[in-house]
């Protein structure tokens, strides 16, 4: 059974910000900001691209509400809501989650940044895409 499937199950002590049938959100033990919050399915399933779109949906839902509870209640400026899907991406753990990251002008761990690439052919991304 993965980690956050044994939390769910209350195997692994968590701080529960929110629950409900299909959803468990938690604290990040890691607390990259303050208000560092994981938002899950209660159903195992790896990322969201395995994922039915019912659970990504549910989960969806609730980030965005939690999102903004948290930040009125922590005083953030902004926020991150991501997931991290597949090792290159940074997934760490094999059950879908998604990020609530609160941001704050100072005292900020995180630094996500768009750096300059080499240009591409919009043409021939749209075409791989798109077909
Ligand atoms: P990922 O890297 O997969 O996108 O994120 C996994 C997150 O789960 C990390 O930010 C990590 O701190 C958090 N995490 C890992 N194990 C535990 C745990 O046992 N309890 C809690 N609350 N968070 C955890
Ligand atoms: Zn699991």
């Amino acid at each position: 059974m993965c980690i956050f499937c044994k939390i769910i199950n209350h195997e692994i002590p968590s701080s529960v910000v929110y629950e409900d049938d299909d959803v468990l959100a938690i604290l990040d033990i890691s607390q990259v900001t303050y208000g560092h919050t994981l938002v899950m399915p209660k159903k195992h399933v790896r990322n969201v691209l395995e994922a039915d779109e019912e659970t990504v949906l549910k989960c969806m839902a609730a980030a965005k509400k939690l999102a903004a509870r948290i930040v009125t209640n922590t005083g953030a400026s902004g926020v991150n809501i991501l997931t991290n899907c597949g090792e290159s991406a940074g997934q760490s753990v094999d059950h879908l989650h998604f990020h609530i990251i609160p941001r704050y002008d100072e005292n900020d761990c995180i630094d996500i940044t768009f750096n300059e690439s080499p240009k591409q052919d919009l043409d021939e991304v749209l075409k791989k895409i798109c077909g």
